[in-house]
């Protein structure tokens, strides 16, 4: 069932809205440092920052992991991929002819890798070097 659209667009299920956070800031029923907004996606600054920059990317639209939105919704993948470059940019981690000085995108899936939301989010990191491998 679809609820229709919501605060700040897109369709979602009543249950979603109602359990998940990231449905719930989508909404605008959380408040959300909103960075970079378009048609099906959401972007907004981490409350607990791992580097200078840290910006999770969202679809508006609930799906709970990265291959099971790219099994639903390809083109919503691509979407949210091309929203975390646009905060790059923005934030200053890349130019449009350049990945100078760089940044990383990284989304868990599951308790092993620590996902604790269970709406896909990319987290965008950057304005530091980062080690590799991550902990
Ligand atoms: O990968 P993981 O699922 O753990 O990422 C969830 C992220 O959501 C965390 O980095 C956490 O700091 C962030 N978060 C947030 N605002 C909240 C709750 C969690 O930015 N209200």
């Amino acid at each position: 069932e679809l609820a229709g659209r919501g605060g700040r667009g897109g369709p979602y299920r009543v249950e979603d809205v109602t359990d998940c956070l990231f449905c719930r800031m989508v909404a605008g029923e959380i408040p959300a440092d909103v960075v970079h907004e378009t048609d099906r996606t959401l972007a907004f600054r981490d409350i607990n920052p791992q580097a200078p920059t840290h910006v999770l990317v969202v679809p508006k639209e609930h799906h709970p992991t990265v291959a099971a939105l790219a099994h639903a919704d390809p083109d919503l993948l691509g979407a949210v991929v091309r929203t975390a470059e646009a905060v790059a940019l923005q934030e200053g981690l890349a130019t449009a002819d350049g990945v100078e000085p760089g940044y990383r995108v990284v989304t868990n899936t599951g308790p092993a890798a620590g996902q604790t939301v269970p709406h896909v989010h990319l987290h965008v990191l950057g304005g530091r070097d980062l080690r590799w491998p991550p902990g």
